[in-house]
């Protein structure tokens, strides 16, 4: 065997992975693959100047190379069961939390001493939101901010650099199984190993599908959260993010009973576009340096949809959403909240007159010829409840965002170990559809770096 064991995929799962397998077996041969760069020659071309809008790279800076679809993400850690994932459910809840908050530890010992650890533990909002038909839920949450989350991982890669091999630019084409273990397929050549991990994330979800399907590893997706991205003055929410930095709330809409969201919330910080698979949609995030900051807020406000049979194209049906909102706008719209309750599109000079300066350049425009009636109903109504709580969230000004979309892999077929029906194959991260999350990806790493650290030792 050419390894003792292959990563595929250096986001937080395949690098918490690593960084485990290294600590508890030093001689143990790793190898990590990933479609896209080494951290420092990550850069998106788009500069708001020259290059205004994504260029489709062959290799999306954002979402691939080391460091994952989070490396240059808000870095906010959540340790909770509540959202971003369902590890607990394989691995119990007690077990989850300890992992996330070793990794936790990790993080702050690699550069993320002095970030904050936020909790919702006794807070006297939770009672505010109760009063007003909203939700908030339990969590702990480190934020780590773009730029620490970034040194944070520049101190992991020099942790491994030099005793793990990185292969990148090199998107595994193939994983076969061979007699006593794996085949690793790429451009150009094939590396054997004893043991295999897949953490290929949400850019990986496609792939995955194929790996799946040649290996008959059973594979079901039903779930797409769809919805907007809300910016607005930050001092409208700084009373709930001085204290919980992020919280999560959830709503229960009146008309159709639907569950509304918010999700990755950015207190002073910029929104932004995302690719999947050429898709352009919207996400988020902010930096803990206080002199990136910017004077706005943002967060998504997400409706979960689910589909029964005989439709199974979730993700699917997401895109689609997403491209209708693309072949309008040229990539993600935004519109003026007041313009879209008044039926109307917004234009570049409402949007200039208004309070909230975009930090994003988007194209004006009209969500309702994007998103489906209930989805938009759903928002609104949920926008006029966080007006409840923060007083000036249904401004006409606030800006939205769309499409945002959170597409999830499909569940595959892992048992309590994260590991397929081959002895050996485990599939871990978002691209097992059991996360969801920085911290739980991470989380379902470590756990597996244990279980094959105990046998590897036992060998
Ligand atoms: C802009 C943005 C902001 C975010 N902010 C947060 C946040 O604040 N908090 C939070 O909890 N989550 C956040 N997320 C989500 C978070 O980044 C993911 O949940 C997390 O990165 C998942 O980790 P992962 O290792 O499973 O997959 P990923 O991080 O997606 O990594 C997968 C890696 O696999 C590689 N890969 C894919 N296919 C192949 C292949 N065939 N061969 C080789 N390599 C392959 C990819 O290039 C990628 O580098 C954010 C995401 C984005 C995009």
């Amino acid at each position: 065997m050419d390894y003792d064991v292959i990563i595929i995929g250096a986001g937080p799962g395949g690098i918490y992975s690593a960084y485990e397998l290294k600590k508890t077996c030093p001689g143990i041969r790793i190898a990590i693959f990933d479609s896209g760069q080494e951290l420092k020659n990550r850069h998106c071309p788009i500069d708001g100047v020259k290059v205004r809008s994504c260029v489709k790279c062959k290799s999306c800076s954002i979402m691939s190379g080391f460091g994952g679809a989070g490396a240059f993400s808000d870095g906010k850690y959540n340790i909770t069961n509540d959202f971003g994932g369902t590890l607990f459910e394989h691995i119990g809840k007690k077990e989850a939390i300890e992992l996330m908050e070793y990794v936790d530890r990790i993080n702050v010992e690699n550069g993320g001493e002095g970030t904050r650890l936020y909790s919702t533990a006794g807070t006297q909002l939770k009672k505010i939101c109760m009063q007003n038909k909203l939700k908030l839920l339990d969590a702990s949450v480190r934020h780590l901010g773009t730029d620490i989350n970034y040194i944070v991982l520049e101190n992991l890669y020099s942790y491994l650099k030099d005793s793990v091999d990185f292969y990148f630019l090199t998107p595994v084409e193939k994983v076969e199984v061979t007699e006593g273990g794996y085949r690793v397929i790429y451009d150009g050549g094939e590396k054997s190993c004893s043991r295999c991990i897949i953490s290929v994330g949400r850019s990986g979800s496609k792939w995955m599908e194929s790996v799946c399907e040649s290996l008959s590893i059973p594979a079901k997706s039903n779930r797409v959260d769809l919805g907007v991205r809300v910016e607005l003055p930050a001092v409208i929410f700084s009373h709930l993010t001085d204290e919980l930095y992020e919280s999560k709330i959830v709503y229960r809409t009146e008309k159709f009973e639907d569950s509304v969201r918010t999700f990755c919330m950015n207190p002073h910080g910029i929104v932004v576009t995302e690719n999947t698979n050429g898709i352009i949609t919207v996400n988020g995030h902010s930096y803990e340096s206080k002199d990136k900051q910017t004077e706005n807020t943002n967060f998504a406000l997400l409706v979960a949809k689910h589909f029964s049979e005989p439709f199974k194209d979730s993700n699917g049906y997401g895109e689609s959403i997403a491209r209708l909102s693309n072949m309008l706008g040229g990539g993600v719209i935004v519109q003026r909240f007041g313009d879209l309750i008044r039926g109307r599109r917004s234009n570049e000079k409402r949007i200039a007159e208004g309070m909230v300066t975009p930090t994003l350049n988007a194209t004006p425009g009209d969500l309702s010829l994007v998103l489906p009636k209930r989805i938009l109903d759903g928002i609104i109504e949920m926008i006029c409840a966080l007006d409840k709580i923060a007083p000036g969230t249904a401004n006409d000004d606030t800006l939205l965002y769309g499409v945002e979309v959170k597409f999830y892999n499909m569940e595959v077929g892992v048992n309590e170990h994260l590991e397929t029906s081959y002895p050996g194959l485990y599939i871990i991260g978002d691209g097992s559809g059991v996360t969801h999350s920085l911290s739980h990806a991470s989380a379902s790493g470590v756990y597996v770096a244990r279980r094959i650290a105990g046998k590897w030792q036992e060998t």
